[in-house]
């Protein structure tokens, strides 16, 4: 296929661990992680940003340097949804 990716979900690749504070999307909220997928399956960031789309609109992909893996994460305001 010479077209594998089908964003549905705002995607942020960062540099960086999970936690990112330089982050738009999350804004300095924490973010809990909802599913990590290395960053060594061609399909990885398809399959982290679907988990995203599915988890929420605030939620988005982070790319961590540290274990070279895409992160779909859920910021949230200090309160359980
Ligand atoms: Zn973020």
């Amino acid at each position: 296929m010479s077209t594998p990716t089908t964003m549905t979900a705002t995607t942020v690749v960062l540099p960086a661990p999970v936690s990112t504070t330089g982050c738009r999307d999350c804004a300095g909220r924490p973010a809990k992680r909802i599913a990590s997928y290395s960053a060594g399956d061609p399909r990885a960031l398809s399959e982290a940003d679907r988990a995203a789309a599915a988890s929420g609109p605030d939620a988005h992909v982070h790319y961590a340097a540290r274990g070279d893996r895409y992160v779909a994460v859920q910021p949230y305001n200090g309160e359980a949804r």
